[in-house]
């Protein structure tokens, strides 16, 4: 299969993207979170073919894109008030709620269970495709099972070229994290997910009190210890270790984050990177880079730790899942 190179800021070229998910073919659309593997959520065949591009276990399951709140109530049966309420503050945004799902909802969909996750995303040319197709665009993020989710139409074509109809390039996303997942569908909201939307956000809408994983917990299918990681084995250090280790002999790719450590990235001809110092832009930033450190091929990439403040718990979950050792 030749995968298709669309550009999101050609009308024509969003039309071919919509006509191809119409006949029931995989393509890979921009969001505000990472890039995602879209099919149409009403076509099990299509849904289905998202497993198999993604080597994904079936059941691991997907998200729903809505193009409007409203929309909600097509895809689950009950509709708590903490739901119309969340979806009001933060949608379209990174926020992805659980629900119990209607009965028309394909369990291919929701990987066997009786829950969907919902998003209304944030981004200019997704919504519009959403809403001309006149139905859900099921689209986990658009990597290999296990490898870095994309961030960049580029980084999509390196993981999925061959494998998928087309690649729909808006460009870099703006938040580059995925989704902060809430469940409403037993007991008192519960983050499954932490991410862009923050504990304290969905606190100060919901006006309650609201649980978050402080360690990983496999809580769901498809949200577990191993995922989005480097073929290079990643090390999260201190400062202090990281500047002892990258002297010592080896190729390092280094990303640092603070001025005293910035002068050993890219030192020695070795890749590196300073990332932001602040919360949004190193999350923008961090798969990018360790997609590109990783394409140097170096014997690790050394990481520096970032803040382990409660503001940067979705890039050090991301993190732990993706690193090899934390100190
Ligand atoms: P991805 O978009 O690749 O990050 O994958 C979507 C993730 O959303 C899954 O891996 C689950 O962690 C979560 N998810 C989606 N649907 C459900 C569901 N019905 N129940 C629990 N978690 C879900
Ligand atoms: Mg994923």
């Amino acid at each position: 299969m030749i995968t298709l190179r669309l550009k999101a800021n050609r009308p024509e070229d969003c039309e071919r993207a919509a006509a191809l998910l119409r006949q029931g073919a995989l393509v890979a659309v921009p969001t505000e979170t990472v890039y995602g593997l879209a099919a149409d959520a009403r076509q099990p065949t299509a849904v289905n073919a998202i497993f198999q591009a993604k080597d994904r276990p079936r059941s691991h399951p997907l998200i729903v894109h809505l193009h409007d709140w409203e929309e909600m109530q097509r895809w689950a049966s009950i509709i708590p008030l903490e739901a119309r309420v969340l979806a009001k503050a933060f949608w379209p945004g990174p926020l992805t709620l659980l629900l119990h799902k209607s009965s028309g909802v394909n369990r291919v969909v929701t990987g066997g269970l009786d829950t969907i996750a919902l998003r209304v995303p944030d981004h200019p040319v997704l919504l519009p495709l959403i809403k001309r197709l006149g139905t859900g665009l099921a689209a986990p993020s658009a990597n290999l099972h296990k490898q870095l989710s994309p961030t960049s139409a580029e980084q999509v074509h390196k993981q999925l070229d061959g494998r998928i109809a087309a690649v729909l390039d808006g460009g870099p996303c703006r938040v580059g994290l995925e989704s902060t997942i809430v469940d409403l569908t037993a007991g008192p909201p519960r983050i499954l997910r932490s991410g862009p939307v923050s504990r304290q956000e969905i606190e100060a809408v919901l006006q309650m009190q609201v649980e978050l994983p402080q360690t990983h917990q496999v809580a769901v299918p498809g949200n577990m210890q191993q995922h989005y990681q480097p073929h290079t084995p990643l090390y999260v250090l201190s400062a202090e270790t990281l500047t002892a280790r990258a002297r010592t002999p080896g190729r390092w790719a280094i990303l640092t984050h603070i001025p005293a450590t910035a002068e050993i990235a890219g030192a020695d001809g070795n890749p590196g990177q300073i990332m932001p110092a602040d919360k949004a832009g190193y999350a923008r930033e961090l798969y990018g880079a360790l997609f590109q450190m990783d394409q140097a091929q170096p014997d690790a990439i050394l990481l520096e730790r970032p803040p382990q403040s409660e503001q940067w718990h979705d890039v050090n979950d991301r993190l732990q899942k993706a690193a090899t050792f934390i100190e």
